[in-house]
């Protein structure tokens, strides 16, 4: 089984915020570009006109919409063409300074792009940029003006894609501490709540049914008791890294209460699961997990059925481990059967 992981890869990171970028550019744009494109239209620049008031429009209409509750009807990406658009515009009219304007718009394309997109879209804006300098700078100037313009402006892409690096970074950090068990390293009960609705969810829909064990070692406390509580913790750590080397790459541990723990099969039947807990059971049997300690599980062997609800799926699985332990621990059993195999009671031994 995999470590686990929750990247997301190229995540949107600042789409739960995007009603509030949104907002505030559309107010932006209409307090500094609004009074820029109206100067524009009256001095006759059609082009700059046009572009400054397509990137108010875009703006103010998505705003209104999310306002309204909708989606945004026009993508933010499109914002990219007014913008080249404008600033190829605005070097049209003999003052080349108006590419200052591709400061803000860097930063801007970073809080309303995914990163990757946003990278792209700044390398593109640079270009333009470099373009446009070679094109229409004056000569006596043009090395000195156009290398600083293409150097800051390349400087402020990097540092935005620092920034948007360090927010993915800080988001993975916090939201591994929400789904994952700090001891362990398994996730905890929370996150297995999600997954197992989720998968029941799925097979609502049709895909093949999945199973869940309960796993619960045996005469834990004894061992905290004899050997001590880091002893204990050891323990917890040792029985998580076997089961997750006797799980497949799809299967999911859970700890879901001190040493309990929960491992989720996706697509896999009741027989299939029992092969999956005999070879942990059996496998925790025979391994010294620690030095001169015998430690020995009981599994509760639980395939998802039709109609089961989230409740139902776990009860069923704690009254099979319930029957494993009754049955003398170092058992599995599976809902509603008879204990599967037989080993020693004896669980917890200096
Ligand atoms: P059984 O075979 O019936 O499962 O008996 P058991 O002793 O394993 O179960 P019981 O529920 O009586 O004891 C569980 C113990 O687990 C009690 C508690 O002190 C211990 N425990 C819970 N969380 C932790 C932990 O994080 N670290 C350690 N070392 N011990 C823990
Ligand atoms: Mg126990
Ligand atoms: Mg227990």
């Amino acid at each position: 089984m995999q470590q686990n992981s929750d990247d997301d890869g190229d995540l949107d990171i600042l789409l739960p915020y995007r009603s509030r970028i949104v907002y505030s550019l559309a107010v932006a744009s209409l307090l500094i570009f609004l009074p820029f494109a109206i100067n524009n239209l009256l001095q006759g620049q059609w082009l700059l006109a046009g572009a400054t008031s397509a990137i108010v429009f875009i703006l103010v209409f998505d705003a209104l919409a999310i306002y309204r509750g909708r989606q945004l009807p026009i993508p933010l990406w499109v914002l990219v063409f007014p913008v080249i658009g404008g600033l190829v515009a605005t070097t049209l009219i003999p003052f080349y300074m108006g590419l200052a304007w591709t400061y803000p718009a860097l930063v801007l394309f970073c809080f309303i792009l995914p990163r990757r997109m946003a990278s792209l879209v700044a390398f593109l804006l640079v270009l333009t940029v470099a373009i446009l300098s070679a094109l229409l700078i004056p000569e006596d100037v043009r090395w000195r003006v156009g290398s600083r313009l293409v150097a800051t402006m390349a400087l402020t892409a990097l540092l935005g894609n620092i920034f948007l690096g360090i927010i993915a970074d800080l988001q993975r950090k916090l939201r591994r501490q929400t789904i994952i068990d700090p001891l362990t390293d398994a996730y905890n009960r929370r996150h297995m709540d999600a997954v197992l609705g989720e998968a029941i969810a799925r097979a609502a829909r049709g895909t093949p049914a999945p199973s869940l064990l309960m796993i619960d070692i045996d005469h834990f406390k004894r061992i905290n008791d004899q050997y001590g509580h880091a002893a204990g913790d050891e323990l917890l750590r040792q029985v998580t890294a076997l089961v997750r080397r006797e799980g497949r790459s799809t299967d999911k541990l859970f700890r879901c209460g001190g040493e309990e723990f929960v491992l989720y099969l996706p697509e896999t039947d009741a027989a299939g699961a029992r092969i999956v807990a005999d070879g942990i059971r059996s496998t925790i049997a025979k391994v010294p997990l620690l030095p001169g300690v015998s430690v020995t599980v009981s599994i509760g062997v639980s395939m998802l059925q039709a109609g089961d609800s989230l409740d139902d799926w776990l009860r069923f699985g704690d009254e099979a481990l319930y029957r494993a332990k009754e049955s003398g621990r170092n058992q599995v059993c599976s809902r509603e059967s008879a204990p599967l195999a037989g080993g020693l009671t004896l669980s917890a031994s200096g």
